[in-house]
């Protein structure tokens, strides 16, 4: 399959049945399998072996949809989990203790800014929050002896900081720490972020890969491209005393991040999904190629429109050429900017509120990346539990609202934004 091209790769990629076997990889709705042999089965506890033994470490539904992300973004492995948070919470603790330090982008997702900024907080992981486009000597600068991963988003939600992964790849090689990227808004059929330097993808796969609002799921990708043996990583070089002295790095070689964070992260806290959540998304990712071209096109033809009606005061999206983010998104997202934009409307918040009454086809939902088109306040929503300093440091104006462009037909979704703009 590696040889396949990306679409080819979207349809078809790591299920491919034997003789009289189901041709769709099939619901696995089962917790735990049945062996023959005790002595296989203590293989398995021993990472000897990988298969399928009890659901909450592994299931064939969900291992085909694992197959199929790592074989997208071009990683060695990837482990599926429950929600795009449990994926941004096992990237950091399966490389950080109490005591250690990520540097983090402060333009992301507001969840992920909580979970870090608050509870890895609360557990003794420390965090320093800075701006993407700071440069690279001030992102350096950010640095600790205890530093342990740098953290960013590829097109950060919701204000579409597009990432220059050169500067971001850049630091963490000087600093040898792993570079993680959170690469939902953009998936791997926009942009590759192990192909321009990141050690470690996350996603949370509900948004695109499943592309119906159907499921929550979050998955892990490693590109196995870092080098855990430089004296930082304990944890995956020195024994594992729950697994009788096995050293991950030594034994799984470049698998030994994605292996780790199976065997004790999921062994220990679960966050496991359901076979049949792991199902849908597999069938979304199907269509992943087509559904990402639509959602682009979209966007960029409602951007157009927004940037030249006269109740809107700015709109933001990378495909624009008003955009400062313009020659960043060319540069790694040339096949299209993905479905999200935001505008700033005249009026303010209470106009913006009054906005989302006036549109029929375009709803008003907590979600993005969905095939029908939606829209959101986010300093009302997603980002309330910010302070305001906080919401502007991450880019979150009280008059902005956030669009997540579907794959209806361009032309009623101007209409509806169209009625509605003049209606307020
Ligand atoms: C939604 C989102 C998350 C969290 O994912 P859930 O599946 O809702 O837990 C993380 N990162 C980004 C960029 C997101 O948009």
């Amino acid at each position: 399959m590696k040889d396949y091209r990306i679409d080819t790769k979207c349809v078809q990629g790591s299920y491919n049945p034997k003789n009289g076997e189901a041709r769709v990889a099939p619901i696995v709705q089962s917790t735990t399998f049945s062996f023959d042999d005790p002595d296989q089965v203590a293989d398995i506890f021993d990472l000897k072996r990988s298969d399928a033994f009890y659901t909450r470490l592994g299931n064939p539904t969900t291992t085909h949809l694992e197959g199929k992300m790592a074989l997208l973004e071009g990683g060695v492995g990837a482990l599926a989990l429950s929600s795009g948070q449990s994926a941004s919470f096992f990237a950091i603790i399966n490389i950080c203790n109490a005591g250690d330090h990520v540097i983090c982008s402060s333009s992301i997702y507001g969840g992920t800014f909580n979970l870090y900024d608050v509870s890895l907080r609360k557990l003794g992981i420390d965090f320093t929050f800075v701006n993407p486009d700071a440069s690279l000597e001030e992102i350096k600068a950010c640095a600790r002896d205890n530093t342990k991963a740098i953290f960013a988003e590829t097109l950060s939600n919701p204000n579409l900081v597009v990432l220059d992964f050169e500067k971001f790849a850049k630091v963490a090689n000087e600093l040898d720490i792993p570079f993680i990227v959170d690469n939902t808004l953009s998936t791997p059929y926009l942009c590759r972020p192990i192909e321009h330097g990141a050690n470690i993808v996350i996603h949370s796969t509900t948004k695109y890969a499943d592309g119906h609002a159907t499921s929550l799921g979050g998955i892990i990708i490693d590109g196995g491209n870092f080098n855990w043996d430089n004296g930082k990583f304990p944890g995956l070089t020195e024994p594992d005393e729950s697994y009788h002295g096995l050293r991950y790095v030594e034994t799984f070689g470049s698998a030994a991040y994605i292996v780790k964070a199976r065997a004790h992260l999921l062994r220990d806290y679960g966050c496991t999904p359901s076979p049949f959540n792991s199902y849908i998304t597999n069938l979304g990712l199907e269509t992943l190629h087509l559904r990402m071209e639509r959602h682009s096109y979209n966007a960029l033809k409602l951007a157009e429109f927004l940037e030249g009606h006269p109740k809107v005061d700015w709109v933001k999206y990378p495909g624009l050429k008003s955009s400062p983010y313009y020659n960043l998104a060319q540069k790694y997202l040339p096949k299209g900017q993905s479905g999200i934009l935001s505008f700033g409307i005249k009026g303010g918040a209470e106009t913006g509120k009054e906005l989302v009454k006036h549109l029929h086809l375009v709803h008003l939902v907590v979600h993005l990346g969905d095939i029908r088109t939606s829209i959101l306040h986010p300093a009302s929503t997603t980002h309330r539990q910010l302070s305001e300093a906080q919401q502007i440091e991450s880019g979150i104006l009280p008059e902005m609202v956030r669009v997540s462009v579907g794959i209806e037909d361009i032309d009623d979704i101007i209409k509806d934004f169209d009625k509605a703009l003049n209606a307020v």
